[in-house]
């Protein structure tokens, strides 16, 4: 009689990491981290239209803080984009929930994921010039703290943007 094969299962394949899924390497030109500090300005939530992106979650996360009904709060601050969401924005370009006496968001605890991982998403890193296009629109990039890469790359995978 053979004896059972006593030999460990193969292992499957790793997953490979957050910064090769989305740059295609370990090490992405911006490998020695990122400079990054929230100067407050206001111009990401203003100016260009554009989409903010808004899943169920989010959208009940933001009823609950502002104590409005999901339902009302879907219809009056959002549109829809084709399958996804969307919130508005007024006819300036400034979003629905900027306030722009104090330039501040009005939901910032629970703004969305999008607005949270600015400016560190995918379409801003690409390339090192993505980056400096993002630094002449968003006076924090390049200065104040380094932000390591590894921080970079979860943000960056929060969402796709
Ligand atoms: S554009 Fe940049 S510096 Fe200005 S509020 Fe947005 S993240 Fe902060
Ligand atoms: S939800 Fe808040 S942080 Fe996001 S774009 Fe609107 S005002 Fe800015």
């Amino acid at each position: 009689m053979s004896k059972p094969d006593a030999s460990p299962p193969p292992s499957p394949p790793e997953e490979p990491s957050l910064a090769v899924q989305l740059f295609g390497t370990e090490t992405p030109w911006f490998a020695q981290g990122l400079r990054f500090q929230c100067t407050q300005c206001g111009n990401c939530c203003t100016g260009e239209p554009g989409y903010v992106w808004v899943n169920r979650q989010e959208l009940e996360q933001i009823a609950e803080y502002l104590g409005e009904p999901l339902e009302e709060v879907q219809r009056y601050y959002t549109r829809k984009v084709g399958i996804r969401r969307s919130l508005i924005e007024f006819p300036d370009g400034d979003c629905v929930f900027f306030d722009s006496q104090t330039r501040r968001c009005t939901i910032y605890p629970v703004r969305p994921r999008q607005c949270r991982t600015w400016p560190f998403w995918v379409s801003n890193l690409r390339r090192r010039e993505d980056w400096e296009r993002t630094c002449q629109q968003c006076p924090g990039c390049g200065q104040g703290e380094l932000v390591p890469l590894e921080e970079i790359v979860q943000q960056a995978a929060k969402i796709r943007v």
